[in-house]
């Protein structure tokens, strides 16, 4: 399987090649040549006792060609095996006949983001030995709290890679900070930027560009990379747990094998909700994809009207990973709206780029809706899904898949439909602890954040997650705290006191 870029006509590349890269040349996003035929459930052979791993193996060989089986294999395992609380790895919670959700937040960090960031290390550490890369590669993060953690935890101990993560002093919550100040690893590096979200990634994006630095890394044999959402080395690991949840829900007699299912997605970069559309292009049975925003619903209104306008205000919400007006990842699915033609691409990206938005002409508009639903959540739409969801079911959901509850109810109530529906959990709801106790009308003003996490675990009779219990008695390893421009000077240091061993 090679890739091609969604907006030039380009060479194709293999899979260890886009990994290493990332972004395209062109400035465009790889994808697929074509897409695989996955068989629904795996063969017989394996039936019932198949693990997540060996799934995951199996999947992602199709389109990770150029990666050989027991590469993928241990990969897997390294990544899976045992990082997870669960089983399953992602066990599916049934609410009512039509209605199933895909746990995703049994990771180290408690969000789906782990799926992706426990493999993609693995997988670029396979790519880079290829390559016979002299440099080693620095991972740069700037965070506004749950992908520097993801990505810590990701790429910990792994051979050849080092990883730094900047995040705004006063811009993360207490767990979040302590996730990450907290973090051991040998080849691990974490600071505060005095400022808020902007300032650091304004500074990482000033290291990635300023020919000096770069210069200087280049002589002590290290190389800046990043590992962001745009990687197809993240979006393939998330094509794995749709057909994971599919078989879940065929052996728990909610569907029979090969009939159509809904899949309701929270979304925000729009990967996560692209890859359940790769899951369809490649054979699993979707009758309809549901795209679900919080306020910032600029899909919403990209799929109801064919207008893609980011000019407009920006909304802090009680679902921050959500909190994005664009949606990098949805160039994925205009190539294949456009008939994989990056020309159209290339001139939607520029319309967006110096107009703020464009519009679908009106046949693609209509193949978009023939897959994709979009609606959106408020702050009481939210906070009243995760009170329904707890008063009927005794089940608690984080404010982001609360969102996703929302719209997939107001789908049901506008079509009528009664499709079974996989609802993807993004986070556990011990992560946004605070959303969580207001919607279940707690006072939580002032409260200490493990007085929080007590309440929350003995209101839903479930335990603290390990990872989140610990925090409270881990020692805090990194504390430094810098300017915005002391910024590369940190990462200097850093480097060469690795070096140094
Ligand atoms: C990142 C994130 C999302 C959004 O996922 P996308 O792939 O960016 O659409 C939703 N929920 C949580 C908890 C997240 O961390």
């Amino acid at each position: 399987m090679n890739y091609i870029s969604t907006r030039g006509w380009g060479a194709k590349k293999t899979a260890k090649k886009v990994i290493i890269q990332g972004l395209a040349e062109d400035g465009g996003l790889y994808v697929p040549a074509s897409f695989p035929r996955l068989p629904i459930s795996p063969s017989s052979v394996h039936k019932e006792s198949i693990s997540y791993s060996s799934q995951a193996t199996l999947i992602l060989k199709s389109f990770l060609t150029d990666f050989s089986e027991p590469e993928l294999n241990s990969a897997c395992q390294e990544a899976y095996g045992d990082k997870f609380d669960h089983e399953a790895v992602v066990p599916i919670k049934i609410l009512d006949k039509e209605t199933a959700v895909l746990e995703l937040w049994h990771g180290p960090t408690l969000a789906f983001k782990d799926l992706a960031l426990q493999l993609m290390p693995r997988l670029l550490s396979l790519a880079l030995k290829e390559e016979e890369e002299k440099y080693e590669l620095v991972i740069l993060v700037a965070t506004s709290g749950d992908t520097g953690k993801a990505a810590l935890e990701g790429f910990v101990d792994v051979p050849g890679i080092r990883i730094f993560v900047f995040y705004p002093h006063a811009g993360v919550s207490e767990i979040q900070r302590l996730q990450m100040v907290t973090q051991r690893g040998q080849n691990v590096g974490v600071c505060a930027v005095l400022g808020n979200f902007d300032d650091a990634q304004n500074g990482v994006k000033q290291i990635f560009s300023d020919a000096q630095i770069n210069k200087e890394l280049h002589k002590i044999n290290f190389r800046l990379s990043s590992a962001n959402s745009i990687n197809w080395g993240r979006l393939a690991p998330q094509i794995v747990y749709y057909f994971t949840g599919y078989r879940q829900m065929v052996e728990a007699g909610l569907i029979a094998t090969g009939d159509p299912i809904l899949i309701c997605v929270p979304t925000g970069n729009f990967g996560n909700i692209l890859a359940a559309y790769y899951a369809l292009q490649s054979g699993l049975p979707v009758a309809k994809l549901i795209c679900a925003s919080n306020r910032n619903k600029v899909l919403t209104d990209f799929i109801r009207q064919g207008i893609y306008d980011r000019r407009r205000e920006f909304y802090r919400t009680e679902s921050p990973s959500m909190d994005i007006l664009i949606s990098s990842n949805l160039e994925r699915l205009l190539f294949e709206l456009s008939g994989r033609n990056p020309d159209l691409v290339r001139n939607w990206m520029k319309d967006l780029e110096i107009k703020g938005w464009y519009r679908l002409p009106d046949e693609k508009i209509s193949y978009l809706q023939s897959w994709f639903y979009g609606g959106f959540a408020d702050r009481q739409g939210t906070l009243q899904a995760i009170q329904a969801v707890f008063n009927q079911h005794g089940y608690l959901i984080d404010p982001h898949t609360a969102v996703g509850y929302h719209v997939l109810r107001q789908y049901r109530e506008e079509t009528g439909e009664s499709t079974p529906a996989l609802l993807a959990a993004t986070a556990s709801p011990f992560k946004f602890d605070v959303a969580v106790l207001e919607a279940l009308g707690r006072e939580t003003k002032d409260k200490d954040e493990f007085f929080l996490l007590r309440e929350l675990s003995a209101l839903s009779g479930q335990p603290i997650p390990l990872k989140l219990a610990e925090l409270q008695s881990l020692p805090e390893i990194h504390k430094e705290v810098c300017r915005k421009e002391e910024m590369a000077a940190v990462i200097m240091r850093f480097l060469k006191k690795a070096k140094a061993g």
